[in-house]
């Protein structure tokens, strides 16, 4: 197998695509040798890394993150084969990269250990313009170290996409550039655009607006100053689609922007905006929605989409900015959707102003941030966009249920799982064990929320909780490096001690069955009345007096709010519950619920 799969590398091509000179293989076969996760990024999207033999070669290459779930769903794995369909070839301080746009992976050649004995492809300098940062440069995967020199050769684009007009012959994927990309032309749809902001300071002052840019292969946000905002703010609508070219491509200001590119482009004198004549191969907005009913367990501050029906749009009201003294317009409204949830979500200026959609209409938002104001509440971002019925899938599917269900339906706010507030769960949402697994709630490609009232029985001890990241917000599992020296990836950080978190799974019964739900740190510590970090503690010191804490712990009954979802593990499937929030039982709550039960029987 090996000796077959080898036989149809194609041996050489590497070097040839950093190289004009030499014959030039379309779509090259090559090996992968090595595949690594990136350093987790600010907005934690994943992103892969590839080493790629030719068996003369070897080369590193960043995989666009349209590719990810081949490397996720375990297709693309060490030793196996792939044929590289679309890629770019770069040159970043004295490092060739590759990044890959499009590859098929071809299992018929299977797997094999590495062949042959391939080389890194030799450096050769050029001038560079700038010392640019970039995230492709870290040092010591797989090979030679990085070079001091800075190095920036030209670089081609191979793509599989279908040729354009002439006018636009070589149109770039947004994912492919990057401030060592010259000459490119990207087709991209606006998917949002700021109003003009102005800025007055003692030296300077000015105006700028951005838009947000999308194509199939990512997106990518772009600003324009002064000059330029006067020439191209009338020319950009949202929705519509754009040739865009001769930009300057820059490291993107994570703080400002809700999207996953690490570059952002700016509007220069020379940029050429044109309005394309063909609308249609572009993708609309691409949206990632959370549920309202989830937003308990979504860290706060995250960037996040959601599709509601609009409740209630408060009136515009005026807010004076604590540092900058400038007074805001927002407006608050209340969404609403079927895990029977509701949140508040606050607009801003121009959008809060000229906000006129009609209520029960479905809107969706794309990038708003997450607070924990109130429970959990969300705030537009200025990047993000709002639309208002838009015709899409899930605003077809929320409409249908509103208008069957949900206009009569009462919602549980974020605001009412923090404290005392009165329960506004309504009986009817109350399942018994037995009804939960007839019902099969959660079987369905969608969650489902019911609540549950129900006695501890057992909670299992093994794993019960994790080591987490001490920095406020992040709630990643850290690992002990060496004796109090835990390391959190994600915010490159390393600790003295870390703070253990809840991930418990409790097994509850009612008069009519048995049922294991999951629970994270919250709910874990309402359910043994202690934080995770003091249990740990005390079963360092003591095992039996940690073991009395689970006893104790046992045979409460509480009211429970749960999430029923469908759970993939290889092939098999299994519906896993998850406790969203937890109470104490009220008791005169739980009377007047069981009267009204009791009078459903009552045939007169
Ligand atoms: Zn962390």
């Amino acid at each position: 197998m090996a000796s077959e799969a080898a036989s149809r590398v194609s041996f050489g091509a590497l070097s040839a695509i950093f190289d004009d000179t030499k014959p030039q293989t379309p779509e090259p076969i090559v090996q992968c040798v090595h595949i690594k996760p990136l350093p987790p990024q600010q907005n934690n999207q994943e992103r892969y890394r590839a080493v790629f033999s030719d068996i003369s070669n070897y080369v590193q290459t960043m995989l666009a993150t349209q590719l990810n779930p081949i490397v996720t769903g375990g297709v693309l794995r060490k030793g196996c084969f792939v044929r590289l369909k679309s890629f770019q070839a770069n040159s970043v301080k004295g490092k060739k990269i590759l990044v890959i746009i499009d590859l098929e992976v071809l299992q018929e050649l299977g797997e094999a250990e590495k062949i042959g004995e391939p080389k890194p492809l030799e450096t050769k300098t050029d001038d560079d313009e700038k010392n640019q940062p970039t995230t492709i440069s870290s040092s010591g995967f797989y090979g030679s170290k990085i070079q001091g020199t800075q190095v920036q050769t030209g670089m081609r684009v191979q793509s599989a996409r279908p040729a354009l007009g002439s006018a636009h012959a070589t149109i770039y994927p947004i994912e492919a550039i990057s401030p060592y990309s010259h000459k490119w032309t990207i087709k991209a749809r606006c998917t949002s655009k700021s109003t003009i902001k102005t800025w007055h300071n003692r030296n300077t002052e000015g105006k700028l607006f951005s838009v947000n840019l999308l194509d199939d292969s990512g997106e990518i946000r772009a600003t324009g100053f002064n000059d330029q905002c006067d020439m191209l703010y009338d020319i950009f609508q949202e929705g519509n689609v754009y040739y865009i070219s001769n930009c300057r491509v820059q490291i993107a200001k994570k703080q400002f922007t809700n999207l996953n590119n690490d570059y952002e482009l700016t509007f220069e004198r020379d940029t050429v905006v044109e309005k394309a004549e063909d609308q249609s191969d572009v993708p609309q907005v691409r949206f990632n929605f959370t549920a309202i009913g989830d937003l308990q367990s979504v860290e706060k501050d995250t960037t996040i989409d959601v599709i509601g029906v609009l409740k209630e749009a408060m009136e515009v009201s005026q807010i004076v900015s604590k540092t900058t003294n400038k007074p805001y317009n927002k407006r608050e409204l209340t969404l609403v959707d079927n895990s029977g949830f509701s949140v508040r979500l606050t607009v801003w200026g121009a959008t809060a102003l000229n906000f006129n959609a009609l209520s029960e209409s479905v809107i969706a938002f794309k990038g708003v941030k997450v607070s924990d104001f109130g429970g959990r509440s969300l705030s537009l971002l200025s990047s993000g966009s709002m639309t208002v019925d838009p015709d899409i899938e899930e605003a077809h599917r929320l409409k249908g249920w509103y208008d069957a269900q949900g206009r009569d339906g009462s919602f549980t706010s974020h605001a009412s799982l923090l404290g005392t507030t009165s329960s506004t769960m309504r009986p009817d949402r109350f399942k018994t064990i037995a009804q939960v697994k007839e019902e099969q709630l959660g079987m369905s490609e969608e969650a489902v929320y019911f609540s549950l009232k129900a006695t501890v029985i057992y909670i299992k001890q093994d794993n019960m909780c994790y080591p987490a990241c001490l920095s406020e917000g992040c709630n990643k599992k850290v690992t002990e490096l060496d004796p109090g020296q835990w390391r959190c990836e994600r915010c490159d950080k390393t600790h003295s001690r870390p703070e253990y978190r809840y991930i418990m799974l409790v097994n509850v019964s009612d008069h009519t069955g048995q049922l294991w739900l999951s629970c994270f740190d919250d709910v874990g510590r309402l359910i043994m009345g202690t934080s995770a970090d003091q249990l740990m503690e005390l079963r360092q010191a003591d095992e039996k007096a940690a073991g009395d804490v689970f006893q104790e712990a046992n045979c409460r009954t509480l009211n429970f709010r749960c999430r029923a979802k469908i759970d993939h593990f290889g092939d098999q499937q299994r519906i896993r519950y998850q406790i969203s929030s937890a109470k104490e039982i009220n008791y005169s709550e739980e009377a007047s619920r069981l009267a009204e039960l009791i009078e459903l029987y009552n045939v007169s």
